[in-house]
């Protein structure tokens, strides 16, 4: 399994420190709103490489913090006569459903900021003891310059930043590149006590925590969307080294931006959705679709004709998923000699498959080795086949998308089977009755259910629309 590797710049042979375990962290979101469309691409591509490499029999400990203190949050809880508690409860519990909506496992732990708070002040206190941080009138900086390492992430240059850098108002940091560790308390603003003074944490500094306390000094995977490379990760090494000693993440991934109508996505453009804005119109499993339908490491463009293509897409996957179940039931028998070759044959797409996954997680050239199988069996599997070659190749298909997170099935709570199997039944014997106006209003009423039948051969067959 090839990861490329943000800190090396180039693909390398995964091998987790510890065999059969993988350490990995993920940055979530600010909860301060429902979360974006942009914020469902590291949700559902890291939920994804955490999916294969369970497949390839590691155990994955995923750990996702969720930043509860910031001042989108404090502003918001402001506006609404809250505690800034209220508004990160209330976007914690949103978040948390449309991640179970993307079909994305969850974590192993989602910690809080606010739930850290003990562990954050004290390794602020470890970078001041050994010469990383300095205190100024109860804000404490990270010193950038006390850090050797400080631009490896990023391939940035310290002293050409530094020329750079804007002149700051707030002239209390030693260099315009040193980082903000802890904030002294403003009036209304959530605070806690520390041995700088009332106050709260800089940003960076939760993910640095969170990760040492959960997974320890050194973590095998480190991941979040491409702007956070800089500053939030390299600030991350520079905490976290400088206070353990030791090499922070062995492998840093990066997901591309998702752009709207090929434009960066900001509110002030008018072209911003939340992830509710677009499941009112699409499904959560065709959004989970699209995003696996491109690179990870690619931009990719979200607009409704992009997203109409992926829904197109997965129907035709689920239609094949469905005669194949249809098939099933009714078809018996163990394969033929003639047929063994088909199921052979059938078991070529996971290798396509698995090498597609094994170089970096190329979920775009996966889903075509799932189209591909969906070609072969829609011309070799049919009312002739036996049951031994009908779940052979269900079996693939199924297995394939599961490592991705794709549900073939619509949840079965949203349909009432026995109602629609009644009135099939009704139907039938209408039709064995002459009783047309009777049938068709049956059908009517069914395709009013959102249910699909067919009359084939082996019987009538419905589907989900
Ligand atoms: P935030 O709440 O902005 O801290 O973002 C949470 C996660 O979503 C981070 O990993 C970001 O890098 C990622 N992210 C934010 N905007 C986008 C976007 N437009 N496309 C892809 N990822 C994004
Ligand atoms: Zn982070």
């Amino acid at each position: 399994m090839k990861i490329y590797n943000t800190l090396t710049g180039v693909k390398e042979d995964f091998v987790p420190m510890e065999a059969g375990k993988v350490k990995m962290y993920v940055c979530g979101p600010t909860v301060y709103d429902y979360i974006h469309i942009g914020n469902a691409r590291p949700y559902v591509i890291f939920d994804t490489v955490r999916r294969y490499m369970e497949y390839r029999g590691l155990e994955v400990n995923y750990v996702q913090n969720f930043t509860d203190v910031d001042d989108k949050i404090i502003n918001k809880a402001i506006k609404e006569g809250v505690d800034s508690s209220v508004i990160s409860e209330r976007y914690i519990a949103e978040a948390l459903k449309d991640a179970e909506g993307l079909n994305v496992e969850p974590a192993t732990v989602n910690p809080k900021v606010t739930e850290e708070m003990p562990e954050i002040i004290e390794m602020i206190q470890t970078l001041i003891d050994k010469g990383y941080a300095y205190e100024v009138d109860g804000s404490v900086f990270y010193d950038t310059k006390a850090f050797d390492g400080y631009g490896k992430l990023s391939g940035k240059n310290i002293d050409e930043l530094e020329a750079g850098a804007r002149i700051e108002v707030d002239t209390s940091k030693r260099s315009p590149m040193d980082f903000v560790l802890w904030k002294p308390k403003k009036p209304g603003e959530p605070a806690w006590s520390s041995p700088w003074g009332e106050g709260r944490p800089g940003w960076h500094i939760e993910c640095s925590v969170m990760a040492k306390k959960y997974l320890g000094n050194t973590i095998d995977i480190h991941a979040g969307g491409e702007d956070l490379i800089f500053p939030h990760h390299e600030n991350e090494i520079a905490q976290s080294e400088a206070a353990n000693g030791v090499q922070f993440a062995r492998y840093w991934m990066h997901n591309g931006f998702i752009n709207v109508n090929n434009e960066k996505m900001s509110k002030s453009k008018g072209n911003f959705f939340t992830l509710r804005d677009i499941v009112a119109e699409v499904p959560y499993d065709v959004v989970r679709f699209f995003i696996l339908s491109g690179h990870y490491r690619s931009p990719i463009n979200f607009s409704r004709e992009l997203m109409q293509a992926a829904g197109n897409g997965l129907d035709r996957i689920k239609s094949c998923a469905k005669r194949l179940d249809f098939l099933l039931e009714n078809s018996d028998g163990a394969l033929t000699e003639q047929e063994s070759v088909t199921a052979d044959e059938s078991k070529k797409f996971r290798q396509r498959f698995e090498a597609a996954m094994d170089d970096d997680f190329n979920t775009a050239n996966a889903v075509t080795a799932i189209f591909d199988l969906v070609k072969f069996a829609n011309s070799k599997v049919d009312e002739g086949s036996s049951r031994g070659l009908v779940s052979t190749v269900k079996d693939e298909l199924e297995s394939l998308c599961g490592i991705l997170g794709i549900r073939l099935d619509k949840k079965k709570a949203d349909i009432d089977v026995e109602k629609i199997e009644s009135l099939i039944e009704e139907r039938t014997a209408a039709k064995k009755n002459k009783d047309y106006a009777r049938a068709d209003e049956i059908r009517q009423q069914l395709s009013d259910m959102g249910i699909l039948i067919e009359d084939t051969r082996a019987g009538v067959r419905w589907s989900v629309m």
